[in-house]
């Protein structure tokens, strides 16, 4: 479970592949198709947050659909690794090889297509999501996934972690939004998958299998992805609430009102809100009334104007009903993206605290207030001092449950509890039905956690479909079961 530095760091390598497959390999990419040159290798060897170190004795860079298939057919042959890496946002270590062949996806870089009548993109896997924004914006669409590693992470990537963000409420994480894939499989052959329908009942679905595979089943070369109507009118505001169960409320009567046009609906703690004024330049509470819990709410809509109308409403009505003490409404854009950085801006505002154990679960909505409440004091109990700084997309069950050290402690100390933390963390969500890995994947951080909570006869299954898949296991071997 801790995510110990792995590779040079911390062991764990993988042989290297013989000289001929090497040889191979660069033939059939040819020249600009890989490296070798440790300068151009090291940031695609490092996870961001430096948690993760890796080697690779080749990086590959296929330019095509066809290139990428030269690659694994070479390398399913003779046996040898592959992993492939897209932005390298990832949060569970899954992109970073251990003595793996690295088949990068940048150079993947185009839309295909664009249609209005079917509401569709189609774009290769390394499009990086802001990419995909701008590209949705100039046919007068939108792609509706937002999350705020944008600027780098790319289609392949987000579809094989099936992210999710801040819309998921109202749009579904990548699994609602992919219409179609195309990818290699492990055995080398090309699954031309692009369909655009909104139906399509025949049997097994492998786009869906492809989907939050992380890499195990083959590579993500394209995809035909959902389109939305462009949002005429947004309305945000940061609401002062006592509980988690008031927050609850509030999303209960802000779904009913509006309709579905809830875009996004994050909670934030006390303690998160004062350690992003405290250390994040240029950001300040713009409530009145310190309560433990804040609610950062998002009205969208397609028509002119609703959003505001409908978000005002909501909390006038609410303040009067007392399911909510305080409420400001972001009266221009600025202010609107300056309550975002309060909920954005979380993890950053942890790093000068020392470190934290963190937790990405979800439960049902409705355990929501049982969990952060028996967390909390199951925490506490066991480790006197520790701040709880829970935040998250609560309107689909989903809290980064983040500990801290008491306040000016021993962070190596506090570091040392951390599995034994996870362990409390994750025991209860699993008896709340709940999951251990809501949104970041499991990678090859929480790969044994996860096989921990499922039962065998779940993780036999999933093993029969990579073997069949994948029988020499050579797709990101670390990684999943
Ligand atoms: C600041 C920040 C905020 C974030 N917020 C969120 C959030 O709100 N919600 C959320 O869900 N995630 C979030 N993430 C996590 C991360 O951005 C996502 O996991 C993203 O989907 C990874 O995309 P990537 O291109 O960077 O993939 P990588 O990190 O390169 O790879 C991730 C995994 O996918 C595999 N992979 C990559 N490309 C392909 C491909 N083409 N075919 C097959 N396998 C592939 C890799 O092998 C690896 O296992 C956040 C990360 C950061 C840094």
């Amino acid at each position: 479970m801790t995510p110990a530095p792995q590779g040079p760091k911390g062991g764990g390598m993988i042989a290297a592949p013989p000289a001929d497959v090497l040889d191979r390999l660069k033939s059939a990419l040819g020249p600009g198709g890989w490296s070798e040159d440790p300068d151009r290798l090291a940031p695609k060897l490092v996870e961001w947050r430096d948690r993760w170190h890796g080697a690779t004795p080749l990086l590959a860079l296929p330019a095509s659909t066809e290139a990428v298939a030269a690659v694994i057919a070479i390398c399913a042959a003779a046996g040898v690794a592959v992993t492939p890496q897209g932005g390298n946002t990832g949060l569970v270590g899954g992109q970073i090889p251990q003595g793996e062949i690295l088949l990068s996806t940048e150079r993947l870089r185009a839309v295909r297509d664009i249609d209005r009548l079917d509401d569709v993109m189609v774009a290769e896997a390394g499009v990086t999501l802001s990419a995909a924004h701008d590209a949705a914006l100039g046919a007068g669409r939108r792609f509706p996934l937002d999350l705020a590693s944008e600027g780098s992470a790319t289609i392949g990537g987000l579809i094989s972690t099936n992210a999710g963000g801040t819309a998921v409420l109202r749009h579904g994480t990548m699994r609602a939004l992919v219409l179609g894939l195309e990818a290699v499989l492990p055995d080398g052959s090309i699954w031309n998958g692009l369909k655009r329908l909104r139906k399509d009942n025949t049997g097994y679905d492998l786009k869906q299998l492809l989907i939050g595979a992380e890499g195990t089943l083959g590579v993500v070369t394209a995809a035909a992805l959902k389109l939305a109507p462009i949002l005429a009118s947004r309305a945000v505001a940061l609401v002062a609430v006592e509980s988690p169960g008031q927050a609850i409320d509030l999303l209960i009567a802000a779904k009913e009102a509006t309709g579905g046009e809830v875009e996004a609906f994050e909670l934030i703690s006390r303690l998160g809100l004062d350690l992003a004024v405290r250390h994040l330049p240029g950001l300040r509470d713009p409530l009145a009334a310190r309560t433990p819990w804040a609610v950062l709410i998002e009205i969208a809509s397609a028509r002119i104007g609703a959003a505001e109308t409908a978000l005002e409403t909501l909390l006038a009505d609410a303040l009067e009903r007392g399911l909510i003490v305080d409420a400001a409404i972001a009266q221009s854009g600025d202010q609107a993206r300056a309550f975002w950085a309060l909920r954005e801006g979380q993890s950053a505002a942890q790093k000068p605290e020392g470190p934290a154990w963190k937790h990405d679960v979800s439960v049902p909505i409705s355990a929501i207030a049982t969990f952060l409440e028996t967390a909390t004091a199951a925490l506490a109990a066991r480790f006197p001092g520790v701040r709880i700084d829970a935040f998250g997309h609560v309107g689909d069950g989903n809290i980064h449950f983040d500990v801290l050290g008491p306040a000016g402690g021993d962070g190596a100390a506090h570091a040392a509890g951390r599995d034994e933390g996870a362990r409390l963390v994750h025991d209860l969500v699993a008896s709340l039905s709940g999951s251990i890995s809501a949104e970041h994947g499991l990678g090859s951080m929480k790969t044994a956690e996860a096989e921990h909570y499922k039962s065998p006869v779940e993780v036999a299954a999933l093993r029969a479909v990579r073997r069949a898949l994948d029988p020499g296991r050579i797709m990101n071997p670390r990684v999943l079961f």
